[in-house]
């Protein structure tokens, strides 16, 4: 059982509105390729107030992610229906403000053709809003490829949200018992890729010019809602924008660092194996409320 009210709503064309099952008894066959071999996407999105954040952003990656897997999913209104199902059956039982809104799909039973999709629905942890105030000491680790493998290399998905992430997990527990809230990933030809669970920010203030940066795209790294949506929101606030590439030196210069995610939406990166960042200083609080404040208006 997971901690506190969980909510599940399986995608069933015998039920236009989703299927809502008993999430304390199992659900999934055990020959659900999903499960043996984590074939399939997912999404992990806010929900404010009853409402999924970035929604179609969501959608669409999850599209992609599916595309490049030559994975067929259900159509954006299923999930839709599925996502107002499982938010109203968990507001019944638990009022709490903030929701994760989880979509998972896998290619199904093993010898069937069709999918297997739901949508799982919990209250955000304790930890997860604690972080946007606290802020994280962060580890660099070594993600073992260089930054043209995903050009070069296209099956190894690596811009895409699979059910694979045993190795980002992996990693985040590997930072954990170094004593690191968590990681950043570089490539083995020491460029700045992402977090196991989020994309990597920067923002520099030269001479009034602010500027915000995140690793090159095509170095294989997950395009970020979050960062999708905050950039738009700098953009149109007069920031200007860059795409990488980054070296760790960058971080360290820079005048703030964050770890930026649907959930956990802007965490301040306080340290770098024990190196302090800008980000603390006066001045990088202030960029963390300012970036803030921008990604809450375009939530
Ligand atoms: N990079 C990875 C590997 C992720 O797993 C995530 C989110 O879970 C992100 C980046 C951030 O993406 P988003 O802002 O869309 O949540």
């Amino acid at each position: 059982m997971l901690g506190g009210m969980t909510v599940l709503v399986f995608l069933d064309p015998l039920h236009p509105h989703g299927r809502i099952v008993d999430a304390s008894k199992p659900q999934l066959m055990a020959t659900d390729l999903g499960a043996t071999r984590g074939d399939g996407v997912f999404e992990s999105m806010l929900a404010r107030d009853g409402k999924p954040r970035k929604l179609q952003a969501h959608l669409e990656r999850m599209a992609t992610s599916a595309a490049s897997l030559e994975l067929k999913i259900p159509a954006p209104v299923q999930w839709e229906r599925a996502i107002e199902t499982a938010i109203a059956c968990h507001n019944e039982e638990d009022t709490a403000s903030e929701l994760v809104v989880k979509l998972l799909v896998t290619r199904g039973v093993e010898g069937a053709s069709a999918p297997t999709a739901w949508v799982q629905v919990s209250a955000v942890t304790r930890k997860s809003r604690q972080q946007r105030e606290t802020g994280l000491a962060v580890t660099l680790l070594d993600r073992g490829y260089n930054s043209a493998a995903a050009e070069r290399a296209p099956w190894l998905l690596m811009g895409a949200k699979t059910l694979s992430y045993a190795v980002n997990m992996a990693a985040l527990r590997y930072a954990h018992a170094a004593g690191f809230d968590d990681a950043i990933f570089t490539s083995s030809d020491g460029m700045v890729l992402e977090g196991p669970t989020s994309t990597v920010l920067l923002a520099t203030d030269r001479d009034g010019v602010k500027t915000l940066q995140t690793p090159l795209l095509k170095s294989g790294v997950l395009p970020g809602t979050t960062q999708g949506a905050l950039f738009a929101a700098a953009n149109a606030a007069g920031w200007r924008l860059g795409y990488g590439p980054l070296v760790p030196q960058d971080l360290f210069d820079a005048d703030g660092v964050w770890l930026a995610s649907s959930i956990r939406l802007l965490a301040p990166v306080n340290s770098i194996d024990g190196q302090s960042l800008s980000t603390t200083s006066d001045s990088g609080s202030a960029l963390t409320v300012e970036l803030t404040a921008l990604l809450e208006s375009a939530l």
